[in-house]
């Protein structure tokens, strides 16, 4: 039995039998494995969506980013970089992906009746899930059917929807801020870059990678590039994110070169949704400008 044999050799302190040779890829039977048990997740509700905050230039909470947990019983926390390709591999990306939608929904919505300032939250949409034919119909449904306002919720798309067919990639997001929604580019300068493409998505804001961000206070080149990505991002009107901010050297750069939305562990971990409320809580209200 693979599974078996899987678990076993994890745990070799006590199991000194493997049956299986050591050239056989472990890391498939891993994934098959964790196929097997992704696929129960959301009905055994080890699925969590966790928000990590976005924070302006004076550190006010102006955003969040919904990101998914998945707490096993016996594997315990798997990481989404590790069980995110995989369920783009075998499609269960869409049922989770609408999961992750409306949740989300359901939370900004319920934080809206519950008096919180608004903010907006985005949640991140796979290629996968992005080429699906019924997308557009998927998301509309979710929204009429949560009742929240589309204004506040952002779309994090990746480079790969610049894969394929153009024309369609560009409509399909023209009918997804015709619902209301903001729509964002991740991990920006990561994947299938070509500037020419920038100008003809309909984009609200692009988010910097965070491996441009994490030796930006020590290399001159993650510096070229940050600055490159803003000065392209303010020329093409659209609001800019740095992700990956941990500490106050980053931070002060991105702030110098006009970065106006940060993310990362400086300011806070992807945290549950209660834990957030009580930061936001404690978030300053922006100072509206004197009427005088
Ligand atoms: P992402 O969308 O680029 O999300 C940002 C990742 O950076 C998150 O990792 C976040 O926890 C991490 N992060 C934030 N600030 C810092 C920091 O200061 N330092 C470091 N080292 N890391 C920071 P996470 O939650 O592990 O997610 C990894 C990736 O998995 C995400 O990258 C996204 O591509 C994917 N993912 C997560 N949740 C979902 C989801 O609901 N749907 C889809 N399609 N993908 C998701
Ligand atoms: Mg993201
Ligand atoms: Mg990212
Ligand atoms: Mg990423």
């Amino acid at each position: 039995n693979a599974d078996a044999a899987m678990y076993h050799a994890k745990d070799e302190g006590r199991a000194n039998f493997r049956f299986y040779s050591p050239e056989l890829n472990a890391a498939a039977l891993e994934n098959i494995k964790l196929e097997q048990e992704l696929r129960g997740a959301i009905a055994r509700e080890e699925l969590r969506v966790y928000y990590q905050p976005k924070v302006d230039l004076s550190r006010r909470i102006v955003g969040a980013e919904a990101l998914i947990r998945w707490q096993h019983a016996e594997l315990g926390f798997i990481s989404p970089a590790k069980f995110i390709p995989l369920a783009e591999h075998t499609g269960l990306i869409v049922e989770i992906g609408q999961w992750v939608f409306e949740q989300t929904c359901l939370w900004v919505k319920a934080c809206h009746a519950k008096g919180f300032r608004p903010i907006r939250v985005s949640v991140n949409l796979s290629g996968i899930e992005f080429k699906r034919p019924d997308l557009v119909d998927k998301i509309a449904e979710i929204l009429s059917k949560t009742g929240v306002n589309p204004q506040f919720i952002e779309l994090e798309l990746t480079e790969s929807v610049a894969i394929g067919n153009i024309k369609d990639s560009v409509e399909r997001m023209h009918k997804l801020k015709a619902l209301g929604l903001s729509l964002s580019m991740d991990d920006f300068g990561t994947g299938f870059s070509s500037l020419s493409y920038l100008k003809e998505l309909p984009l609200d804001i692009i988010k910097i990678d965070q491996s441009f961000v994490r030796h930006l206070e020590l290399e001159k080149s993650s510096q070229a590039i940050v600055k490159s990505i803003l000065a392209l991002a303010h020329g093409l009107s659209m609001e800019t994110v740095a992700e990956g901010v941990e500490n106050e050297a980053q931070f002060d750069f991105l702030e110098q070169n006009q970065c106006q939305v940060f993310q990362g562990f400086l300011f806070s971990r992807p945290i549950p949704g209660e834990d957030f409320l009580k930061l936001l809580a404690e978030s300053p209200v922006k100072e509206e400008p004197s009427k005088a």
